[in-house]
């Protein structure tokens, strides 16, 4: 039925011919919605050439991607820049906020690490793998670490955004379907992965509400507790958005699956964030989830977010066959998410291209 029968068959009552141009609205409305949905991809820097990136940014653009999150410093987002200026993608710079692995210049202050309830520091032992080594959200120099490192990177000239990941504790609660690879049960916080507790953040907390954590018989159970970490990293966040926003920039982060999630796995409190908008990582095969989290986890951030910024939903490429990122893209495209973001262009094979091209172009 095209527009014009369909009025007709409302049966042109004055009501409805005033009613008329709003359902009209709301038909070019839907068509708006499908062709707006917008892709995002994670690419590394390695040592990509200024024509490798054109390559790759032309190839992406004739994909029908929107924007590329470019892992790296500077020297790196100088050469990806021109290209995704070239090819009219936007470009946001992909930043590693909380775990600092190898940071030369914190290593300088092994004081700025998170501190566990076992009382380790993160910066001695390194919880669940080698590559995690986490700095205390809630001490003024580490706030003013991150802080300016952010805003050198969004200085470069032509950069669209900032893009934060691992802007979070340590995982408190690892996501279910990575117990087995740690031999681990873990249906409650455990002592060593659980931070941060440090003098800092000891006698803030106790400053604020009268008593220290360490005194708690179960600190997990005590709401306050969790609320000043949630607070904690929010502020940091927050603050980064304001000199994000200051430059006349956008500021975004990679995130876990669902608010709730999010809040009880690594105390990220990400709906109440400044963001222009965000990437919950709904890695389904993490979560030991069916291929329908990725309808349900999307469905509850857009419900929980409350129309306060879009949502792109990230896929984790590894592991998954045609069929399931048909269906993924397919079951996300059911939801009124923005878009999707994938991780990441080396697991973007020809058959995944053609499948999501396939999928999304309207
Ligand atoms: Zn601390």
């Amino acid at each position: 039925m095209n527009k014009r029968e369909f009025i007709k068959n409302l049966g042109l009552g004055s009501a409805a011919v005033i009613g008329a141009p709003i359902l009209l609205q709301s038909c070019s409305g839907d068509s708006e919605t499908s062709s707006d949905f917008k892709l995002w991809v994670w690419t590394g820097g390695g040592n990509k050439t200024e024509s490798d990136w054109d390559n790759e940014i032309s190839g992406l653009k004739d994909l029908g991607f929107f924007g590329v999150l470019v892992g790296g410093g500077k020297e790196v987002l100088e050469k990806a820049i021109p290209a995704a200026k070239k090819h009219g993608l936007e470009i946001h710079a992909w930043q590693w906020t909380m775990n600092h692995p190898g940071d030369k210049k914190a290593q300088e202050h092994p004081e700025w690490y998170a501190v566990s309830r076992e009382g380790n520091s993160s910066f001695d032992v390194r919880p669940y793998v080698d590559y995690y080594q986490w700095l205390c959200p809630t001490k003024p120099e580490v706030q003013e670490y991150i802080f300016n490192h952010m805003m050198d990177i969004c200085d470069t000239e032509g950069l669209d955004g900032v893009q934060l990941d691992y802007v979070r504790y340590c995982d408190v609660i690892l996501p279910q379907g990575l117990w087995s690879k740690y031999d681990l049960v873990q249906d409650h916080e455990m002592p060593e992965f659980d931070f941060c507790y440090c003098e800092d953040c000891r006698s803030k907390f106790k400053a604020e509400e009268g008593y220290d954590p360490l005194d708690l018989e179960d600190p997990s159970q005590d709401e306050n507790w969790k609320q000043f970490r949630y607070d904690s990293i929010t502020n940091l966040v927050n603050k980064i958005a304001d000199g994000v926003h200051q430059r006349g920039k956008k500021l975004s982060a990679s995130v876990f699956a669902t608010p709730s999630l999010a809040r009880m796995m690594v105390r990220q409190d990400w709906d109440k964030w400044n963001l222009d908008f965000v990437f919950p990582m709904i890695y389904y095969k993490f979560y030991a989830e069916d291929i329908g989290f990725m309808k349900r986890a999307t469905e509850e951030g857009i419900r929980d977010l409350n129309g306060s910024k879009p949502l792109y939903t990230a896929f984790y490429l590894a592991d998954k066959n045609i069929e399931e990122v048909s269906k993924a893209v397919e079951l996300v495209k059911e939801t009124s998410a923005n878009g999707m973001a994938f991780y990441d262009y080396g697991l973007l094979s020809e058959d995944f291209r053609k499948v999501i091209q396939q999928k999304t172009t309207p």
